[in-house]
């Protein structure tokens, strides 16, 4: 069964049974916005913000998402809210109206779909969730708020920014994100039909859909498996615990410290966590303001004149500022390593730097190229720094201004290795 299947069978299961009525032109629209509330907001970003000058919480457009209007109890319309997170004009009729938000997204061959936890059906979850009702003799326009304090409207609200955003990675993206697990899980895989996120509890209990730069991360991991999927993650540390530590995770207790924004990896784990960052900085700034944030959610070890010391998250990462990481701090052979806060700052550069920057269409190239032309598959594609540099050679002509993009900006990151 593929995607499409299951969501008629799924999402739309309680409604195709019922006549739909015709959608004349009228003078009623319904309009949703996802309300979001986030502890990682204002640190220094544009998109979502939150704070003593927004407000205590947000709202966003409920654009693309899935919703539905009953008038008098039964189905007046329902399909995907447009740009604007509105309705079509529907006739003003008279009645009781009751206007139905789905966390379930769609915007070209792009789906997102939002549950609490596996265990919940859908069909359960849509009935009690941000439904409102709308009394008799309302006006035009009718906008509600919806999801305030709620994991899953936290996630919602960052897949709508992220499928109204211009060149977001994504063709025929497809992803079902749990928001808020009991477990202590926060990762992407990719299932047979699309990505599955799980978002859960941290080390301290806190929900990791409190942090919006969590949430983006993980969708960037699954923008990567869709586009070109993965080279080898291992986190293997080649240093001596104890020996390096700038570039160790001794320090972080929020999570499993097996890596961290600052932790040298072998390269292909460093490019798959660069790039979940890379992507959330990518959606939460305005690519034509020379600045650039991202709020990083794990303690950092930052080098002091007489003892290091640790800043707890969010952390403000500035994108545009790389040491870089490794060659300034690390010890030991660089060869066939990285750090994640290098590809952070790197991948950005490629993307945003002109007058060459890439598409993700020019990443994924250059990815497909690496692997032999196929998806990349993490049992057998050790990417090195020379293979990519090859593979945008070969992807974008050799010696080609988006070749040398690549190979140069490489050098100033010190990814080269
Ligand atoms: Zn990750």
């Amino acid at each position: 069964m593929n995607k499409w299947t299951i969501r008629c069978a799924v999402v739309v299961a309680a409604l195709c049974a019922v006549p739909s009525v015709s959608r004349a032109e009228g003078d009623r629209v319904f309009c949703a916005r996802w309300q979001y509330q986030y502890t990682d907001t204002a640190e220094g970003e544009d998109y979502l913000l939150h704070n003593m000058f927004f407000g205590l919480w947000g709202e966003i457009d409920a654009s693309h998402s899935f919703a539905y209007v009953l008038r008098d109890g039964l189905i007046y319309w329902f399909g995907y809210l447009d740009e604007s997170g509105c309705s079509p004009p529907l006739s003003g009729l008279s009645g009781t109206y009751e206007f139905g938000v789905y966390p379930v997204l769609a915007s070209g061959s792009s789906e997102v779909w939002v549950y609490p936890d596996f265990n919940m059906d859908f069909r359960f979850f849509a009935n009690t969730f941000f439904q409102l009702s709308v009394p008799d003799g309302a006006t035009d326009v009718e906008t509600r708020s919806v999801g305030l304090g709620d994991p899953v409207a936290n996630v919602a609200a960052v897949s709508t920014l992220m499928l109204t955003r211009p060149d977001n990675g994504h063709d025929g993206f497809f992803a079902i994100v749990y928001a808020d697990r009991d477990e202590q899980v926060g990762q992407a895989n990719m299932g047979n039909d699309g990505a599955v996120i799980q978002l859960g509890v941290d080390g301290f209990g806190s929900k990791l859909a409190t942090r919006k730069s969590i949430i983006a991360h993980e969708l960037g991991h699954a923008a990567m498996f869709e586009s070109f999927g993965s080279g080898n993650v291992d986190y293997g540390d080649p240093i001596p615990p104890g020996v390096d530590p700038l570039c160790e995770c001794g320090h972080v207790n929020v999570s499993a410290p097996f890596h961290c924004l600052q932790s040298k990896e072998f390269i292909g784990a460093a490019i798959a966590e660069g790039w979940a960052h890379f992507y959330a900085a990518h959606l939460f700034n305005n690519p034509s303001q020379s600045n650039a944030s991202f709020a990083y959610y794990k303690e950092f070890l930052h080098r002091g004149i007489f003892f290091n010391w640790v800043e707890a998250p969010p952390i403000r990462v500035d994108v545009y500022d790389d040491p870089p990481w490794m060659a300034n701090e690390c010890s030991g052979s660089h060869t066939g390593r990285g750090v994640e806060y290098d590809w952070l700052t790197y991948l950005y550069a490629v993307k945003h730097k002109t007058p060459n920057a890439y598409t993700f269409a020019d990443f994924q190239s250059v990815f497909l190229k690496a692997c032999g032309d196929s998806d990349c598959d993490p049992d057998l594609h050790f990417w090195t720094w020379n293979m990519l540099k090859e593979a945008a050679n070969d992807a974008h002509g050799p010696g080609s201004p988006k070749a040398e993009h690549w190979e140069d900006l490489g050098g100033q990151h010190r990814v080269d290795f």
